[in-house]
């Protein structure tokens, strides 16, 4: 069998990814490329529809030893209130 040098590269109209694959470059677009629109109200549908189980994420300050809340996290769906407030704020 021969490999074809002239292969299709495949481009995500969003962040100018090259993918070798049709089917990459569309599960791409619709799955994993955050300059997408499509995962982006995807992400957007998962957070309304979350119940969220809040929890503080710790952190270093930076320079010592110890940690200090830096901001909530849901533990459910990963967002950030900084994230979450974001949301809010749009609809
Ligand atoms: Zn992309
Ligand atoms: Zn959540």
């Amino acid at each position: 069998m021969k490999t074809l040098k002239n292969q299709t590269i495949y481009q995500c109209e969003y962040c100018n990814k090259r993918l070798l694959s049709k089917n990459g470059a569309r599960i791409h677009e619709e799955q994993y490329c955050w300059n997408s629109p499509i995962v982006k109200q995807k992400r957007i549908d998962v957070i309304r529809a979350c119940k969220h189980e809040w929890d503080t994420v710790w952190d270093y300050i930076p320079g010592e030893a110890v940690k200090e809340p830096q901001y909530d996290q849901c533990i459910k769906c990963g967002v950030t209130e900084m994230e979450f407030r974001r949301i809010e704020e749009s609809a």
